[in-house]
């Protein structure tokens, strides 16, 4: 059976910068792919050809063995291809319920007094929060007053019930600690749980070993290999993360001695 989406020697050039090249990996339902690099490795341009910000300029990228190239966030997200940024796009000031909305709340009423079902917003919110192991008290709450793990759960939840099939996490953990990270880590399996496919971007091995199915490594664009978790140990994982980070290091130093 063909993979729900592959990608095969993907690369991206910015004029003469390449941002990404040689980059093959599978995203399946039911699986984590990670996506790991540091700063400059290429992260944000892979996050973008799939979420149909960029196109890629070489290689192919398969949906279900069909060959495709996103010509717009929305085309992405037709596909079924949902990102959660770093900044979440949500309001801190504005309530749990509304953020899980935002703009698109169920209606009662027939026209001209059609209005939002307040009722049913709250109830559909908490309950498809419940489905991903969070409970929200009281969904009145402003998410400004959520915790960094709780507010990037509500997004989850939220991509999910908009009808997600590939869920693309940035960086969901880079700004917070071990504890609310664990919280954003257990979400991660409760969507794969669910039948989802997700691509978890991520610079940290110790966050992307225990959940992932699938790794890619990335090195300044380039591709240093695509391993599923019986391939690659969390040993090895984190070697070469140290050692491209390293590496890296000691490039920029050369450099600057130079
Ligand atoms: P990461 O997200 O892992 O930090 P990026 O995907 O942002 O990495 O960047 C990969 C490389 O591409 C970097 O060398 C970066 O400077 C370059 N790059 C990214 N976006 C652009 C752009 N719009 N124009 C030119 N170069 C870019």
């Amino acid at each position: 059976m063909a993979e729900f989406l592959e990608l095969r020697n993907i690369s991206k050039f910015y004029g003469n910068i390449i941002a990404l090249t040689g980059v093959s990996t599978t995203v399946n339902p039911g699986e984590v792919t990670c996506v790991l690099g540091d700063n400059g490795a290429g992260k944000s341009t892979f996050i973008k050809i799939l979420a149909g910000v960029h196109q890629h300029d070489e290689g192919q990228l398969l949906l279900q063995g069909e060959e495709v190239k996103f010509n717009s966030p929305r085309e992405a997200l037709s596909y079924g291809i949902a990102t959660v940024y770093q900044d979440l796009a949500m309001v801190p000031l504005m309530s749990v319920w509304r953020n899980f909305f935002l703009g698109q709340e169920p209606q009662k009423g027939i026209w001209p007094i059609r209005r939002i079902d307040i009722d049913k917003a709250k109830h559909i919110a908490k309950e498809e929060m419940a489905k991903m192991g969070i409970d929200i008290r009281d969904t009145e709450q402003s998410v400004g007053t959520l915790s960094g793990g709780e507010r990037q759960s509500v997004a989850i939840a939220r991509a999910s019930y908009f009808g997600a099939k590939v869920l693309i996490l940035d960086e969901p953990t880079s700004a917070l600690g071990v504890k609310q990270s664990g919280v954003v880590l257990k979400r991660i399996v409760e969507a794969r749980n669910q039948g989802l496919a997700v691509i978890f971007i991520t610079h940290n091995p110790n966050h992307a070993y225990p959940v992932g199915d699938r790794f890619v490594i990335l090195n300044r664009g380039r591709s240093l290999g695509n391993w599923s978790k019986s391939e690659l140990s969390q040993a090895e994982l984190t070697q070469l993360m140290a050692g491209g980070a390293e590496l890296e290091a000691l490039q920029h130093e050369l450099a600057q001695a130079g």
